[in-house]
């Protein structure tokens, strides 16, 4: 027995299956206590089978979960010290909102005493900032305020650890990012673990300590949401994590020099180890600077706007670069010396500094 565990949830080999189906397979995976992470990837990845195996729904075909050091092999949902909260909140309509927070305390046995549920179902309701709301009907709440319901819900009992499976996939964007930091802010202050499940890059990176970005029933990436962006693993995490332009290049004699499709070198710093051969390149739209192409702008490629995407304070450009294909670039008005945005079918120069490229070797 060790109680005292750093660690709140621990997948040691853990893979399930569904007959013919793995769902997950042999993940080993470490939160520690008070955490946020995020279980993040394309649909189907195993996901939400891996927050079910916290919660009790499901149980691993082979390996352990543990919860707070303690193996939960055989340990109903009940009796385990998380709750959950559902996409489809699952609130019932014919109950209030007070009514829906205690469900849960009305149904435990031994009977907790009915002033003591209203205090705890009250004090939920205050974490959520919903106090006053107690005897509202369901449907006289807005989805955001349904949400927060379903929230206080899950924390009337004090879970140590709370699961939330794609929690705000029904609100519109605003309510989203509102709730996001709401969320964020929620478990800062009771300290819990949260685990969330999301297949949304954005929420994972602005609201979890870490990200545990999974595809096809395996971890490919755990770390802080900057190193996952900033270090991709992988190919499949720079494009899942953010957009990537893949260039297809050759890494020559030593490891520090790569030649493009279009004949031309690349010299990259700090990559002296990788082994000589065909590779892709993945390079951030963000990472590459864009001119226009007069007298003076040099640049290390040049192509011409296909595309142009306004967004506000940024653009995004398509540009089909000679010899090298399609790029995107999203570049910033202010680094544009005259301000103006660049039209489609302008000639222009693609910049970048060789730091910022990453190197997969094919
Ligand atoms: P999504 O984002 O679409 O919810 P996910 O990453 O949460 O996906 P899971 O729901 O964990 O993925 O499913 C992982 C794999 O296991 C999928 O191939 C899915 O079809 C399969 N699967 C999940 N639950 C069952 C089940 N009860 N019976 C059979 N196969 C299942």
């Amino acid at each position: 027995m060790t109680s005292a565990s750093t660690n709140d949830i621990e997948f040691r080999s853990v893979s399930k299956s569904y007959g013919a189906v793995t769902a997950v397979s042999d993940i080993n995976l470490q939160v520690p206590k008070g955490a946020f992470v995020a279980l993040l990837g394309p649909s189907g990845c195993g996901k939400t089978t891996c927050l079910r195996m916290i919660g009790g729904f499901e149980q691993p075909t082979s390996g352990d979960v543990l919860i707070n050091g303690q193996p939960m092999n055989g340990v109903p949902a009940y009796r385990r010290p998380v709750n959950m909260v559902f996409q489809q909140y699952a609130l019932f309509p014919h109950f209030d909102v007070e009514q829906n927070v205690s469900y849960g305390l009305r149904q435990a046995r031994p009977r907790i005493n009915a002033t003591e549920i209203s205090r705890r179902a009250n004090d939920a309701l205050e974490m959520v900032r919903l106090g006053g709301f107690g005897k509202r009907r369901i449907h006289e709440m807005s989805g955001g305020q349904q949400q927060r319901v379903a929230l206080a819900r899950a924390l009337v009992n004090k879970p140590s650890v709370l699961l939330l499976d794609e929690p705000l996939a029904a609100l519109d964007k605003k309510l989203r990012t509102a709730m996001q930091i709401e969320l964020q802010t929620l478990q800062r202050e009771l300290g819990i673990t949260f685990v969330l499940v999301t297949h949304d890059q954005e929420e994972a990176l602005s609201m979890s300590d870490l990200v545990c970005v999974m595809n096809a029933g395996r971890i490919v990436q755990l770390a802080a949401p900057r190193e996952v962006y900033d270090h991709p693993s992988d190919l499949f995490v720079a494009d899942f994590v953010g957009k990537t332009n893949r260039i297809a290049a050759t890494v020559e004699g030593d490891g520090s020099t790569v030649r493009l499709a279009d004949g031309s070198k690349l010299l990259i710093p700090g990559k002296g180890d990788l082994r000589s051969g065909s590779a892709t390149l993945a390079l951030r739209p963000e990472a590459i600077t864009l001119h226009r192409q007069n007298g003076s702008a040099t640049g290390k490629l040049s192509g011409v706007v296909t595309h142009r995407i306004f967004l506000g304070s940024s653009a995004e450009y398509s540009v089909a670069v000679d010899g090298l294909g399609d790029f995107l670039v999203t570049a910033d008005r202010r680094d544009l010396s005259d301000g103006e945005l660049v039209e489609p079918s302008e000639r222009v120069v693609l910049n970048f500094d060789p730091g910022a490229v990453h190197i997969f070797p094919a």
